[in-house]
C-alpha cells in the first residue's frame, strides 16, 4: 500500500493528508528524518520558505532529502515547497536543495494580488485546473530537463523534472484531485 509522505514542520500540513486519504492512501506527517525511509513520496507543503529551512536543517532534513531523492522517490513540492526544491533564486538568496533545474522568483505576484484564483490549463490535464495562488512564487527559467506544465500569463506556473513535480499554487486547497493523481501515478511508475 502507497504511503505518502507531507513533511510536518510548518505550513498547509493538514490539508494535504486530508487529499492524499481522500483519494484512498495512506498519508503520513513526517516530522523526523528517519521517517522517510517509509514512504513511497514526499510532499513539501506551502508555508514561508524560509522558516521552512531552518527547521529542515534544525531537525536534520537537508542530506536525507537529497538521499531520498537520489533514490528516485518522487517529491512534490507547492508553494514554498517549489521554492526549496530549486537550483536557482532571483536575487541574493541562495537556493536551499537544489533538486530542480528552475529558477525561481519568490513573492512573484506582487503585493497587489497577495492571493488569487484562476483556472489554468495543464499539460495533460483534458480541462482547466482551478489554480488558488498565496504570495506565490513564480518560475522564471527553466533547464533543458524540466517539462513545463503550466503558465500564468507567460510565467511557469507548473512543471515536472523526472521524479519531481511543483507547482506554484496550492492544489490541496481546491476539490480538483488530478495533481495528486499525477503524481500518484510518478510515485506508481
Ligand atoms: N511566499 C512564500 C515563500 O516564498 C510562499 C507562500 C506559500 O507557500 N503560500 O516562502
Amino acid at each position: 500500500f502507497l504511503n505518502i509522505g507531507v513533511l510536518g514542520l510548518q505550513g498547509a500540513v493538514e490539508e494535504h493528508i486530508k487529499k492524499i486519504q481522500e483519494l484512498g492512501y495512506h498519508g503520513t506527517i513526517i516530522k523526523k528524518p528517519d521517517q522517510l525511509d517509509q514512504i513511497d513520496g514526499l510532499i513539501l507543503p506551502g508555508g514561508e520558505s524560509t522558516t521552512l529551512r531552518k527547521l529542515m536543517d534544525s531537525y536534520g532534513f537537508f542530506q536525507p532529502l537529497l538521499e531520498f531523492s537520489a533514490n528516485k522517490k518522487p517529491i512534490f513540492g507547492t508553494c514554498a515547497g517549489m521554492v526549496l526544491l530549486a537550483k536557482k533564486l532571483e536575487g541574493s538568496e541562495e537556493a536551499y536543495l537544489k533538486l530542480m533545474d528552475i529558477r525561481v522568483k519568490r513573492n512573484a505576484f506582487g503585493r497587489q494580488r497577495e492571493s488569487f484564483e484562476v483556472t489554468l490549463p495543464i499539460q495533460g490535464f483534458t480541462s482547466d485546473f482551478p489554480a488558488v495562488f498565496i504570495r506565490a512564487p513564480y518560475i522564471e527559467s527553466v533547464g533543458n530537463q524540466v517539462e513545463v506544465l503550466s503558465t500564468y500569463k507567460g510565467h511557469i506556473v507548473a512543471a515536472k523534472q523526472e521524479q519531481i513535480l511543483v507547482t506554484a499554487f496550492h492544489p490541496e486547497l481546491t476539490e480538483d484531485p488530478r495533481f495528486f493523481q499525477l503524481f500518484i501515478q510518478m510515485i506508481k511508475k
